[in-house]
Formats: C-alpha cells, sequence, structure tokens
C-alpha cells in the first residue's frame, strides 16, 4: 500500500513524500487507517519501525478538521525523544498551519510561557515538565483529544509512573489514546488497561 491510497489531505501526502517516504511501514500499514477511524491503540515496538509518523500522521488528520479544538498530547521519557517527534512533526506538517511546541526539564520555564501563547494543536513533553506547566495553569490538559504515551516501558522504568497517573488523571476524558512500548511486563498489563479503550494491537 501506498501513501497515496489513503486519502490524506494532498498536501500532507506532498510533505510525506517529500521525505522520501514510499510505501507504509508495517506499523504505519496497520495503525493509519483505525488511528484515522479514533480507535485506540496499543503498539509494541522499536524505535525505527516507522512509529513516529504512524501516529502524527492521523493527528494532522484530526488536527486538520477542527484546528481550533483540537490538541494532541505526546509524552515522553526524554528531552531527545520529544524534539525527535516534534521535528517530525513539523516536516510533516510543513504548510499546514498547525502549531507544535515541545516542554522538556532543564529548559527555562518562561520560554515555554510564550510558546503557549497561541493555540497549539500539537504538544511534545516530558512527565514532570508538563506537570509543572498544568499546575501553573499554563497548560490545559483537560482540552487534550488524543493522548500518546511513547516509550512507556522506558518512561516506568525512569520512576515516572506516578507522573504519568497524575497527567492521565488531568487529562481525564479523551477522545484516543496510543500507548507505545518496547516490552510489555505483565506487571504493566494492569496499569495499561486501565488507559486504554478496546485498543488495536500491534506488534512489529
Ligand atoms: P521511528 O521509528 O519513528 O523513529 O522512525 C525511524 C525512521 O524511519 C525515521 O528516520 C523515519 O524518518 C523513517 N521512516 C518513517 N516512516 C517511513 C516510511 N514509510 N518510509 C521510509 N522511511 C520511513
Amino acid at each position: 500500500k501506498s501513501f497515496s491510497d489513503l486519502g490524506l489531505n494532498a498536501r500532507l501526502l506532498a510533505n510525506i513524500q517529500a521525505k522520501g517516504y514510499e510505501t507504509l511501514t508495517t506499523i504505519q500499514e496497520q495503525s493509519i487507517l483505525p488511528l484515522l477511524d479514533g480507535r485506540d491503540m496499543m503498539a509494541i515496538s522499536k524505535t525505527g519501525s516507522g512509529k513516529t509518523a504512524a501516529f502524527l500522521i492521523p493527528i494532522i488528520e484530526h488536527a486538520l478538521k477542527d484546528p481550533r479544538n483540537y490538541t494532541a498530547l505526546v509524552v515522553t521519557p526524554t528531552r531527545e525523544l520529544a524534539l525527535q517527534i516534534e521535528e517530525e512533526f513539523k516536516s510533516l506538517a510543513a504548510g499546514l498551519h498547525l502549531y507544535s511546541a515541545t516542554f522538556i526539564g532543564g529548559t527555562n520555564i518562561n520560554s515555554d510561557y510564550r510558546q503557549l501563547e497561541r493555540k497549539l494543536q500539537v504538544v511534545v513533553g516530558t512527565p514532570g515538565r508538563l506537570l509543572d506547566l498544568s499546575d501553573r495553569k499554563l497548560l490545559k490538559l483537560n482540552q487534550v483529544n488524543t493522548l500518546v504515551l511513547d516509550e512507556f516501558d522506558r518512561m516506568l522504568d525512569m520512576g515516572f509512573v506516578n507522573d504519568v497517573k497524575k497527567l492521565v488523571n488531568l487529562i481525564g476524558k479523551r477522545d484516543q489514546t496510543l500507548l507505545f512500548s518496547a516490552t510489555l511486563e505483565p506487571a504493566q498489563k494492569q496499569l495499561i488497561s486501565t488507559l486504554l479503550h478496546n485498543p488495536i494491537e500491534v506488534i512489529v
């Protein structure tokens, strides 16, 4: 299957092609259409699978339908991963008038304030900084439509479990939740089942 078979916005399709993506990777093949339909997703996958574009392409389509009222929040364990995801978003969403920001620890929080003055369709960040901005009433987590928990196992390994639970509680009711993990520990299954509603399951 090729990207032109998915019924995507023409500009988004052109951006995908400009990146040199021709055929869908396995995870993209299995997830993009169900995600466009609004399904939740549980993916066991590693970096290198094309998972970032797999979740960003449906997010961009949803954002284009209602840019004023749509927000996706992508939560990652590390600053590096957050920045990579925002880079991928910026190239896929070039020229579409959609806006993103990355909020990570170790940076001056004052520069986050300015970025939050405009409507953002995609917010990427690490758990601690996202909670900090929420505590300061700058980031409105209850407006998140799509929640992506990337490298979930690594977030738990790094001790972010309580931060992730707090974030999820502050977000509350949402349209869609996607969870990516390289491994699936039996001990995590209970928590995961509380986060996802009838998810598609993809193992790549
Ligand atoms: P990720 O697993 O999201 O970190 O992506 C791994 C690499 O694959 C990145 O360098 C992407 O730019 C690239 N990539 C993602 N989707 C495709 C695709 N459909 N065709 C070729 N490369 C891709």
